[in-house]
């Protein structure tokens, strides 16, 4: 194994990682003493766990697993309804104790958040991992909270080290000995890489995080695509995915549609709609952010629009979900021997993603109610307002071309 260190600059930048442990089974016995070692799941009202403290984590109560086998089989286990009201106050409290080291704070999601540190050893007349342990020290006296806290160069290595010790950890990476972290991390613990990246980077040898960035750039420029290339070079301690300070993002929607070269062949138009679902719910979850709504459009090579606008149970932001509810709608979207030129997808009634430990759960996801946009171009603009008209404008004008057109109001006249 090589060991040399991929950097000899000890802390380029130091961005942090804070994450709650068992947030919200944390939060319930900080409000009442006495669930105190007790065996504490929460997610009664679901009938599914969706959070379990590390003692009834121990008896080997998993996410997900259902009330009433938990309460047959774990008599001892303690089971409460969630309450959000106080999870969100306690998330709030920590963000601010933060806030007391850093004007660079990240709220992620309602127990994550990252912060920038760097430069702040001599205002705080200590060393960076002393500054993670004070935040987490805070967080212990003061809410009775026990938060996991990584340091490191970029966004994707500090949340690798926050994972690296639970509950209650510390871990403090500097460049000097990102390699040894690396080689740790079974690739499929990386932040970022799903588990289809992870089955092929591991035929190319890639086990770890270590093999996969000890790749060369022809490999790299050859197989990876722009968000695994960005993690590639956070691993190797770049910091790419800056510090988003601002609470709210100013998307109302997020849309992606694509023209390509006429078929009538369903599997390709499929893959199509498929590519603007992932791309859109990867673009929102990168601005933290669910969608309420879900419009997918297919339109002819003689320009008529078929659309169906989905109004869902829950929020979400994950393309597997959406392809499960949109499946029984796929037959009225792409018809047989059809040529279809272009298919679109918005995420709208964006919010902020508060409940991502929520939304690991699919079973609560369904159509809450659907709309068929079936209309011809001229309605479909009384419909959605000008900006179809520029779209189809433009579909005209690249007619011969095959490439990405962006539709960004579509959703806002809805
Ligand atoms: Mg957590």
């Amino acid at each position: 194994m090589d060991n040399r260190p991929l950097s000899i600059i000890h802390w380029p930048q130091a961005i942090l990682h804070l994450d709650g442990d068992s947030f919200f089974a944390s939060v319930e016995k900080a409000l009442n003493p006495a669930l105190k070692d007790k065996p504490v799941v929460t997610g009664q009202e679901r009938g599914i766990a969706s959070s379990m403290s590390y003692e009834a984590k121990k008896l080997g109560i998993t996410r997900g697993m259902p009330i009433a086998k938990i309460k047959q089989e774990y008599p001892e286990c303690i089971v409460v309804a969630g309450n959000y009201e106080a999870y969100t106050m306690f998330a709030g409290k920590i963000f601010n104790i933060m806030r007391r080291y850093t004007p660079a704070v990240e709220e992620y999601s309602i127990d994550e958040a990252f912060a920038d540190i760097t430069g702040l050893r001599k205002m705080h007349n200590c060393s960076y991992k002393e500054i993670a342990i004070k935040m987490q020290k805070d967080i212990m006296d003061e809410l009775n909270i026990s938060v996991s806290v990584g340091v490191s160069l970029s966004k994707t290595l500090a949340k690798l080290c926050s994972n690296f010790r639970k509950p209650f950890g510390i871990t403090c990476v500097d460049g000097t000995n990102i390699h040894i972290l690396l080689q740790k991390t079974p690739i499929e613990k990386v932040w970022g890489i799903g588990k289809n990246t992870a089955a092929f980077l591991r035929k190319y040898d890639c086990n770890t995080a270590y093999d996969f960035i000890k790749k060369d750039h022809i490999f790299v420029n050859r197989y990876l695509d722009k968000k695994e290339r960005e993690i590639y070079n956070e691993l190797k301690g770049e910091y790419l995915y800056k510090i988003k300070t601002d609470k709210k993002s100013t998307y109302q929607s997020i849309s992606k549609a694509k023209t390509f070269t006429p078929t009538k062949d369903k599997e390709a138009i499929l893959s199509q709609l498929y590519k603007n679902i992932e791309d859109a719910c990867a673009k929102s979850r990168k601005y933290n952010l669910v969608a309420t709504k879900f419009t997918i459009v297919t339109k002819t090579q003689t320009f008529f629009t078929n659309g169906q606008k989905v109004t869902l149970s829950r929020p979400t932001a994950s393309a597997s979900e959406l392809y499960k509810i949109i499946e029984p709608l796929l037959d009225s979207l792409i018809i047989p021997n059809i040529i279809y030129r272009q298919t679109a997808c918005v995420l709208s009634d964006l919010t902020a993603d508060n409940n991502s430990q929520l939304s690991l759960f699919e079973d609560n996801l369904k159509i809450a109610k659907i709309e068929h946009l079936n209309k011809t171009v001229d309605s479909l603009n009384k419909k959605f307002g000008y900006n179809t008209i520029h779209l189809a404008r433009s579909l005209k004008a690249r007619s011969l071309y095959t490439r990405e057109l962006a539709i960004p109001k579509l959703n806002i006249a809805v």
